[in-house]
């Protein structure tokens, strides 16, 4: 196995498959599949999942809420994603736990680093729900900064597009993708894979980014076993 302990961050937005809204139950069942097989294989898996399908704080401003309560509420979104996500996991027969930036003490656990890398160790699946608990940031830096505190190997961000690519794929036909870029090289060319508070953190800690595409069935276990899928940026 390539990576031992991986942080798998999944989009809000992926979770609502074909509808406009909310969360689709056939995702969230291939997402279990593809979780479970990597977590079958011995792989510790822990999972920050977004908000975007329910709520985000900059839409909070356009409709007149103020942005810190706006970004309160995205918070609250991963939360109920989360939950859907642990559900669906125990369903398939894993352990999982559920640590909450913000305290949600009658739902799940506050997030504590020890307890999370205890929790990992003994094979639970842990979700990092409501981000890092503080309104401007995103569940792309807490997956950066959650990832970093438990000593995870890489952070693989499974999106609906295969890889970092030198223009946007889906307006540019000739786009081409990379097998691997430097965080550098992303940062020079201006490409979009995470804010740039995320990105910085993956770089300063040395810590590896695969985008890759989640809704590709075997993706996931082929990247924990060290098949080249997306795109990696190391330093
Ligand atoms: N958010 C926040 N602090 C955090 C994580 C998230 O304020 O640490 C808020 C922010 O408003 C964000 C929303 O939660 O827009 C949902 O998260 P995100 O946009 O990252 O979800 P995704 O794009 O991955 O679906």
């Amino acid at each position: 196995m390539k990576y031992k302990r991986i942080l798998l961050k999944l989009s809000g937005e992926a979770l609502m498959g074909e509808k406009s809204y909310g969360i689709d139950p056939e995702r969230l069942q291939q997402y279990t599949r593809e979780i479970k097989k990597v977590h079958d294989m011995g792989v510790e898996v822990a999972i920050v999942i977004g908000g975007g399908n329910i709520f985000r704080g900059v839409q909070a401003e356009q409709s007149g809420i103020d942005r810190v309560q706006g970004d309160y509420m995205g918070m609250l979104a991963t939360l109920i994603n989360a939950m859907a996500l642990q559900s669906a996991l125990e369903q398939g027969g894993m352990y999982t736990r559920l640590m909450s930036g913000i305290k949600i003490e009658s739902v799940c656990e506050p997030f504590i680093r020890r307890r999370a890398i205890r929790h990992l160790e003994k094979g639970r699946i842990v979700i990092f729900g409501a981000g890092i608990g503080n309104p401007y940031f995103t569940t792309d830096s807490t997956a950066s900064l959650r990832a970093i505190e438990v000593e995870a190997d890489i952070v693989l961000k499974g999106t609906r597009v295969d890889g970092v690519y030198t223009a946007d794929p889906e307006k540019d036909p000739t786009a081409t993708k990379y097998k691997t870029i430097s965080f550098h090289e992303v940062y020079e060319k201006n490409l979009n894979v995470m804010d740039m508070t995320a990105f910085t953190l993956c770089q300063e800690n040395n810590l590896p980014i695969i985008v890759f595409d989640m809704n590709v069935s075997g993706n996931l276990s082929s990247l924990v076993q060290g098949e080249e899928i997306g795109t990696l940026i190391t330093s």
